[in-house]
């Protein structure tokens, strides 16, 4: 997702982007009372916050979440907004074949790779699943290209499941925030479940992933203008 580079599980977060909160982790209970002002806070500022990846059904999503690793959300929705308003099917791209749609997203990096992890997942929901979405992790995580991230966005986006892909705008805003200090996505990921109110999920992912993109950004956070700032321990310290 939009410049939501996938980060596997044993990934170590660059030394730019890991800025951790001033001072002590507060303790849990006391993050669980900040995390729900805050959550309260961006409902208010994005009372309907949306994925930005362009899709018309649960597969066309599935397929742009994983063409979106190490890519941003608005080359995806570019590359694939043709053949999703011609209505793209799992049938439809198994007879293209790997070569073919390999072709069709040679703008978006890492196509050979990406293409192949398409054609495979698409032939496994044909043959097992008929040609529908899973709407478990277990059977989500064996698809090709699918790793924790992509089903949690899958589970979230389609099937409204409390769950929280940890992208590089929810791990760094969340430690910002001071939510989690966690090395990896995988543990931030679960601190976070522990931390946010579930009455906030699976919005939470739409509200960080958005205000690490247009506010809390990577190399500048634009700390005077953020809404929470009040609730934020690193404002003034960036
Ligand atoms: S105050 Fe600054 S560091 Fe804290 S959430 Fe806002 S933009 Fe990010």
């Amino acid at each position: 997702m939009s410049k939501s580079k996938s980060l596997s599980k044993k990934t170590r977060i660059k030394p730019s982007l890991a800025i951790k909160p001033m001072g002590r982790l507060q303790s849990l209970v006391e993050r669980q009372r900040r995390a729900t002002k805050i959550f309260t806070r961006l409902a208010q500022v994005m009372p309907e916050p949306r994925c930005e990846l362009h899709y018309k059904t649960p597969y066309q999503l599935l397929i742009s979440v994983v063409l979106s690793a190490q890519t941003t959300d608005k080359s995806v929705n570019k590359c694939m907004a043709p053949l999703y308003d011609a209505g793209l099917t799992p049938e439809q791209v198994v007879a293209m074949g790997a070569k073919t749609f390999e072709s069709k997203i040679k703008t978006i990096g890492l196509a050979p790779t990406k293409a192949k992890n398409v054609i495979g997942l698409t032939q496994i929901l044909l043959e097992q699943f008929g040609g529908k979405v899973p709407d478990n992790r277990e059977d989500l995580e064996a698809l090709p290209g699918v790793g924790r991230k992509t089903a949690n966005v899958v589970l979230a986006e389609i099937f409204h499941q409390p769950t929280l892909a940890v992208d590089t705008h929810v791990f760094r805003v969340g430690m910002r925030l001071g939510l989690h200090a966690a090395p990896t996505p995988q543990k931030a990921e679960l601190i976070l479940l522990e931390v946010i109110d579930p009455r906030f999920l699976p919005a939470a992912h739409h509200w960080l992933i958005l205000h690490g993109r247009y506010t809390c950004k990577a190399a500048k956070p634009d700390c005077p203008q953020c809404k929470i700032s009040d609730l934020c321990p690193s404002f003034t310290k960036l």
